[in-house]
């Protein structure tokens, strides 16, 4: 198929057919080659571009190449976008046995450490949430984390969720690959680049 010319595996394309993804949009052409070579990426696209099968093929790629503890966390700026990138990693992973957790606001504290106790792999979460679980909820740590994303990076800072994400950068590995997507590049947006990602590859739609 078109995405196993872009060195998608076998289980990730058909992945993609099953969901009715005949051929990768722009966005998932240019970012699936650098990303699956292990290059930082920061991603100019709109909702609806295809951004999320974008970073969630690699990092399901690479989970399947070398499963390690939790795995990749997921900031998106509101609960429902954490829901359909769940979604979205949940359809895609289905033949790689993955687990994800949605971690956000509004939900019991209790349930999600149960939840985030169960070791996940991918993790998608609001930042403040995921920062009273680092705080608050013992034995819970992103240690073991290879990929960050930050989705919609623009509405997360317009937010206010910068100092978090902060917070959150300084207790994950650094040495790890970061995924930044944003609608639009504001100087905020640029900070937060220049704060968490390495020589990254810009992909622009
Ligand atoms: P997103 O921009 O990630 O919110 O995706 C927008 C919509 O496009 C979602 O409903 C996806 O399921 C769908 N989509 C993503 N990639 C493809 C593709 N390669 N072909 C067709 N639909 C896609």
């Amino acid at each position: 198929t078109a995405f196993a010319e872009l060195g998608v595996m076998k289980q990730l394309c058909e992945s993609c057919e099953k969901m009715g993804y005949k051929a990768p949009t722009d966005i998932q052409k240019e970012a699936i080659p650098w990303a699956l070579q292990g290059r930082d990426i920061i991603g100019l696209a709109q909702t609806g571009s295809g951004k999320t099968a974008a970073f969630a093929i690699p990092i399901l790629q690479a989970l399947w190449e070398n499963p390690t503890g939790l795995f990749a966390c997921v900031l998106a700026p509101t609960r429902e976008l954490a829901y359909q990138i769940s979604e979205t990693f949940e359809s895609l992973g289905a033949g790689i046995g993955v687990r994800c957790a949605v971690i956000i606001g509004g939900m019991d504290m209790m349930t999600q450490a149960i939840v985030l106790s169960k070791k996940p792999h991918i993790l998608i979460c609001t930042p403040g949430r995921l920062q009273d679980h680092l705080e608050n909820t013992k034995g819970f740590s992103l240690r073991t984390l290879k990929y960050l994303v930050m989705d919609e990076a623009d509405r997360l800072l317009d937010m206010d969720f910068g100092p978090k994400i902060e917070q959150i950068l300084k207790v994950i590995p650094r040495e790890r690959n970061t995924y930044l997507f944003s609608a639009t590049m504001t100087t905020k947006v640029a900070k937060l680049q220049r704060a968490s990602l390495q020589d990254p590859v810009k992909v622009e739609v």
